[in-house]
């Protein structure tokens, strides 16, 4: 690791700002516009965190057909609290995830045998202590996900290190065990996060999109060791459900459409004999007219054929122990 942290001079604009302004990054990049760079800027871009070897094992546990791995992003409270913004209204809107989201999800859960994984803010474990103890008591995962849903492409190199450290000993205390893996907020990564996760001795990431299928993260065009399970927006629920308050803009999709673009995707991966990741939010999928949705893929997998039903932490392992010498 010989590159000095990056300074992360460039776009530290926000994206309220980058729509305002209608141009991403409203900052001069200090090589001068894109299209006049020299190969060096654009090389040293796309290599920070780049794909590296696919780490897809020929088997799965059991001779299963297929990997899955649920994971649900705990937010509750902290997008209102990222912002800055104090309306109850808002506040409200996550405090849903923990009253009515997660007992949902969990007895589904107990009721399928499943284990899944439940990635924190370190505020939203602050809030939640014995929601997280009692996910953790059921044998799930506790991943961390930033100290308030921070967005790490904003912060020197420095505060985002100390408040990633901050956050895993955070969730350790709270849930009793270390945690082994991170998805970032927003699944945005800084300059300096994948340096950050290999200072913090992590097996996994969960936040880039490189593959369907697990892969080995380079730094720099350096093996990291650290094991990548891609999600996607496409398998992530808040895209197809939020909604935009003063510009109306509305969910457009339908519980439905939802659910068959999910299970389209999970029979990609049964098919393929590959990795099926899914994200989902407590105070997204937790609706009344949403939690089904949930209920009727893990149905539809178990039909299909033997999958195997892992957190992200039992996949990762059992990727890098079978991960062919480089
Ligand atoms: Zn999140």
């Amino acid at each position: 690791m010989t590159r000095p942290p990056d300074e992360g001079v460039y776009r530290r604009t926000t994206e309220v700002e980058q729509q305002e302004s209608g141009v991403l990054g409203n900052t001069k990049h200090p090589d001068g516009e894109p299209w006049a760079w020299p190969e060096s800027t654009w090389r040293r871009i796309v290599e920070r965190a780049r794909a590296g070897r696919n780490l897809k094992p020929a088997t799965w546990p059991d001779r299963a057909a297929c990997a899955v791995a649920l994971s649900f992003d705990a937010d509750h409270d902290t997008i209102p609290l990222r912002d800055g913004l104090e309306s109850p209204m808002m506040i409200s809107q996550g405090q849903y995830g923990s009253r009515r989201g997660v007992p949902r999800i969990r007895a589904i859960l107990e009721r399928e045998s499943i284990p899944a994984t439940f990635f924190y803010p370190a505020v939203s474990a602050l809030l939640y202590p014995s929601e997280v103890r009692a996910l953790s008591g059921d044998g799930h995962e506790i991943g961390i996900h930033s100290w308030i849903h921070e967005r790490n492409n904003l912060l020197p190199y420095e505060v985002e290190r100390e408040l990633s450290f901050r956050s895993a000993d955070t969730l350790s205390k709270i849930a009793g065990t270390a945690p082994v893996g991170m998805r970032t907020a927003s699944w945005d990564f800084s300059p300096n996060t994948l340096r950050i996760i290999r200072e913090m001795g992590l097996l996994y990431d969960s936040s880039l999109m490189a593959d369907d299928d697990p892969y080995e993260l380079l730094e720099d065009g350096e093996p990291t060791g650290i094991v990548e399970l891609p999600p996607e927006w496409i398998r992530d629920d808040a895209v197809y459900f939020n909604m935009a308050r003063f510009e109306g803009l509305r969910p457009y999709t339908p519980p439905s459409a939802v659910e068959e673009i999910f299970k389209a995707e999970f029979d990609g991966a049964f098919d393929e004999g590959g990795l099926f990741v899914l994200t989902m939010h407590p105070d997204v999928i937790g609706h009344r007219s949403r939690i089904g949705i949930l209920q009727r893929l893990i149905t539809h997998m178990k039909a299909r054929g033997s999958c195997w039903f892992a957190t992200h932490a039992q996949v990762a392992e059992w990727c890098r122990q079978r991960a062919a010498p480089a």
